[in-house]
Parts: structure tokens; C-alpha cells; sequence
């Protein structure tokens, strides 16, 4: 009888456990993925995710059936797709690699329940993290709170399993089940089709994750602990939608930054290995603290008065607060699907900040639009913002946008690039047009509150208002 892969968050096949297991088994494989929906019907995925999904669901049958294989679709919940399957197949095992999210882990936990008691076997594999989120405790047996320890106990437990290769073939059963059409699933965006441009940034898939991964290993990752931090370089993996939908894993990444390197690696591969580290250490966090996306860590954010403030909002969203740097960031968002993480910082703060809009509608937004978009690394992300986090930026450090796109942009390449209005300012006036001579916008074609909006907010008023409204809940 044939054993089912369930594909998930893990649209890959080199360094698949679940995958490789199956397959070793001897046994026909049925490759499965289930579009599976939440309560309230919507999809787990913002919009910019189901684009992706749509091309990597592609990629993925293309490989598989390369390999002899076949991906089969079909629609969710799980919880009836799974034993629909099992009814037209008479497979007798489902395998699968561990989620990590309150979804997933709540899904999973039921399915094996139900499935133990119909005598179908469940084998379940790491391999979406570098550990499993339970596995690191701090000397008390706690969680980790605070990214450095838990840098340290991650580093120290010695990294994950060397990552493993794809199969050479796929054994399909002789009769497959039926699969939805992909195209049937209307994942792509028509009219308007707003992702147009995303697809000149990125290509989803296994193979193209593995390129980006060897391009980076090559040209930017010595020089990567410095460049990382600026926006107009090209100085970071973009690994991030690759990771989030699992075409490549985390082991697989992490192996790849020490290539060629000496015992210690040197600075670039440290700094990459300690970024990887974060997306676990948001995991680690999403774990023990299941409503990290919903409710703040400090309790006290609980009571705090957010304004309800929908001209800025849009304003933010559209990237048009009159601040380049938050402007560029939003608007890089919205044509390509990602923003540089200097910029999610400052945009971030800039909303919750100056703006004093809720966090969560920020951290909402970015689930929507993030191609790389991902139930732990954005939450956490969010609440490490604004300062209600765990190890989080207290509140009452606040971004100035000018002085970070000075210091970040210096020339303003990466403003002229996606605010291309601004593109003729001289460098000195890019991150603070409102400053600018009127001459000297008159022959840049930049008209204040015509082609470029004034600054939505003050920044100085800003400043002194979000301080107040913190000192209020700080008691
Ligand atoms: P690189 O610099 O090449 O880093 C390599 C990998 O390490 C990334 O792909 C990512 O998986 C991981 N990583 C890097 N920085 C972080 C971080 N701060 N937290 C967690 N993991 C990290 N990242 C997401 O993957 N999904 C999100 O939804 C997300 N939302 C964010 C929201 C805010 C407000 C902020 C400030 C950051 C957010 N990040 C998120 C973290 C970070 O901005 C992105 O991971 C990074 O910009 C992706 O680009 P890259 O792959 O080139 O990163």
C-alpha cells in the first residue's frame, strides 16, 4: 500500500526527511498538497503568499514528475482531504515534516489522534527549523526571552543535521488519485494583476532558492556583516520567501554559509548564521507564547490608547507620509512583495510610533503583502518594534526616518529607486525635501504637497506624543 507525503510549509525535495523516508520505504508514494483554509474560510496565506504559492506549487510538479512522480491537489480541510485520500488510495501511512505554528501544531496534533485510532501510521520529521523549538531551555528549564542566550545555546548544541539530498526517483502508484488543476485554485491576482512586477524580482522554487543560495555563498556573503545594513546594496540572501515556504531548509542554509570558510567562518558567515538564528528564536517565541501575533508580551501595552487614525494609515500604506525612507520602504512592499529590513524597522516604528496605530494592524498588513510573510518572524518582528515585545527596542527609543535614511542611504539611491519623484533632489535634501530650498525643488520638478506629500506628522510633535502616551501605561 502507498504511503502519502504531505506537502506543507516544505516545497522541496532535497533535505526533505519526510520525503526521503517514503521513499526508502520501498513503498508507491503519493506526493499530496491540501489548500487548506482557516475558520473563517480565508486562505493561511495574505495575498503576495498566494501568488508564490501558485508558481512554487508549479515548480514543485514539475520536479516531482521529473523524478517519476506526481504532486496531487487537492482542497482542505486537511481533516477530510487526508482520510478522502486514504479511502480512494488504501494508503497506510501518512508522513509528514512538524509545523511549528498554533495552527499547524493544533491540525497535526488531531490528525494523529484520529489517525491512531484508524490504525494509519503517522511519522512525523524535523527540518523546518535549525531545532525544534522545545529543545533549547535556559539552565532553569524555561524558554529563552532574549535572543544572545539563546544564540549562545544554539550555537553551543552544535547546529542542525547535516541537510540530506533529494531522491534520485519517485515511485508513483500505478493507478494515482485525482488532483484539482492548480489554475482551478485562482491563486494569481487578474485585474488588476498587481503582481506583475514580482516576477522580475523573484522566481519561487527549489531550484531557484538553491541558485539564490550559491550566488550569495559566492559574492555576498564575506562582505554581508556590513552590507546587510544598507538598503540601495544588494547585500542580503533574499533567501526569506524561500525559507518561509520551505523550497530550501534552514539546515541547508545554515551548512552553506560556512563553505570554504575556516573553523570560526569569519564575519560574514557568523552574521548570516546569527540572522537564521533569529527566524528560530521568533519561533522559539511563537511557541511558548502562542498569541505572540495578538497580544503584546508586556501586558502593560494592553492598556495602552492607540489611535484610530485611517488617513494615516493609508497614507503609510500607500507610502505617502512625506518621510522617503518609510516611503520608499512601503512602496518597494508593494511592487516586489519585500522591503530591505533596515527599512521594515523604520517603516514599523514610524507606524506605531509617530502614528500611534496599533501594531497588529501593522503586523496584518505585512502578512498580506510580505511575500516572505511568516507567522513567527512577523509577529515577533512587530512586537520587537514596538518595544512590548521579548528581547524588544524599548518604546521610548524612537526611529527618526530622516536620520536613518541619512545614515543607511547617505546618497539616496535606494529613495530615488522606489520614490523616483524625488530621484533629481541633490543628496542633501533626499531624506528631508520639506527642508529643501524652494529653488532647489523647483529645479528637482518636486512640488511639496503636489508631486511628494509634506510630512504626514512632525517628527519633533511625533516624538513627544508617543513618549507621553508610553509614559502612560509605564506606571
Ligand atoms: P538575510 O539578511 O539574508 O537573512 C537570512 C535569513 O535569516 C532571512 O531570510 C530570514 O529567514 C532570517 N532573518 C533575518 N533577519 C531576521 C529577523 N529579524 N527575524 C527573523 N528572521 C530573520 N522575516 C520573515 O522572514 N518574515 C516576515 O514576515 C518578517 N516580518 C518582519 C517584520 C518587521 C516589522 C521586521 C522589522 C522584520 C521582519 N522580518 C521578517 C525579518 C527580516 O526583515 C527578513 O527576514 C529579511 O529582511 C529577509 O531578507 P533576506 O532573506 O535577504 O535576509
Amino acid at each position: 500500500s502507498p504511503v502519502i507525503v504531505w506537502f506543507r510549509r516544505d516545497l522541496r525535495l532535497s533535505d526533505n526527511h519526510a520525503l526521503a523516508a517514503a521513499v526508502s520505504s520501498g513503498r508507491p508514494v503519493i506526493a499530496l498538497f491540501i489548500l487548506e483554509s482557516g475558520n473563517d474560510g480565508a486562505l493561511p496565506y495574505g495575498a503576495a503568499q498566494a501568488w508564490w504559492l501558485h508558481h512554487s506549487l508549479a515548480a514543485l510538479a514539475k520536479r516531482i514528475e521529473h523524478l517519476g512522480g506526481r504532486l496531487v491537489l487537492r482542497r482542505g480541510p486537511a481533516a477530510e482531504a487526508l482520510p478522502a485520500i486514504i479511502g480512494e488510495t488504501g494508503a497506510a501511512a501518512v508522513h509528514w515534516n512538524r509545523r511549528h505554528d498554533p495552527d499547524g501544531i493544533r491540525i497535526d496534533s488531531a490528525l494523529k489522534a484520529t489517525f491512531r485510532v484508524d490504525g494509519i501510521e503517522v511519522h512525523s520529521f524535523a527540518g523546518q527549523l535549525l531545532h525544534d523549538p522545545s529543545r533549547l531551555k535556559t539552565a532553569t528549564g524555561g524558554s529563552y526571552k532574549v535572543y544572545t542566550p539563546f544564540w549562545r545555546a544554539l550555537s553551543a548544541d552544535g547546529g542542525p543535521d547535516t541537510p540530506i539530498d533529494a531522491p534520485s526517483h519517485i515511485q508513483s502508484p500505478s493507478s494515482p488519485p485525482s488532483s484539482d488543476r492548480l489554475e482551478d485554485w485562482r491563486l494569481l491576482p487578474k485585474n488588476p494583476d498587481w503582481a506583475s512586477r514580482f516576477a522580475t524580482v523573484w522566481t519561487p522554487g527549489e531550484e531557484a532558492a538553491q541558485e539564490r543560495l550559491r550566488t550569495f555563498v559566492e559574492l555576498r556573503r564575506d562582505g554581508y556583516g556590513h552590507d546587510r545594513d544598507f538598503p540601495a546594496l544588494d547585500g542580503t540572501s533574499r533567501l526569506s520567501p524561500h525559507l518561509a515556504f520551505g523550497e530550501i531548509s534552514p539546515a541547508q542554509a545554515w551548512q552553506a554559509a560556512w563553505l570554504g570558510t575556516g573553523t570560526d567562518g569569519g564575519d560574514g558567515p557568523v552574521a548570516f548564521r546569527k540572522e537564521l538564528a533569529w527566524r528560530d528564536f521568533s519561533y522559539h517565541l511563537l511557541f511558548h507564547y502562542p498569541t505572540l501575533a495578538s497580544q503584546g508580551l508586556d501586558r502593560r501595552f494592553d492598556a495602552f490608547e492607540w489611535r484610530q487614525d485611517e488617513a494615516g494609515f493609508r497614507a503609510w500604506t500607500r507610502g505617502h507620509t512625506g518621510y522617503p525612507l518609510v516611503d520608499a520602504g512601503m512602496r518597494q512592499l508593494w511592487v516586489e512583495g519585500y522591503m530591505h529590513n533596515r527599512v521594515r524597522m523604520t517603516a514599523a516604528s514610524f507606524l506605531i510610533k509617530h502614528l500611534l496605530i496599533d501594531w497588529r494592524r501593522g503586523e496584518a498588513w505585512f502578512r498580506d503583502t510580505l511575500l516572505d510573510a511568516d507567522p513567527a518572524s512577523n509577529a515577533a518582528s512587530w512586537q520587537w518594534v514596538a518595544g512590548c515585545g521579548a528581547d524588544a527596542a524599548p518604546f521610548f527609543r524612537i526611529f527618526n526616518p530622516v536620520l536613518q535614511g541619512e545614515k543607511f542611504d547617505s546618497d539616496g539611491a535606494y529613495v530615488r529607486k522606489y520614490v523616483p519623484e524625488l530621484a533629481r533632489l541633490p543628496a542633501r535634501y533626499i531624506h528631508r525635501p520639506f527642508e529643501a530650498p524652494k529653488a532647489i525643488l523647483r529645479e528637482a520638478g518636486v512640488s511639496l504637497g503636489q508631486t511628494y506629500p509634506e510630512p504626514i506628522v512632525e517628527h519633533r510633535a511625533a516624538r513627544d506624543r508617543a513618549l507621553a502616551a508610553f509614559a502612560a501605561i509605564k506606571g
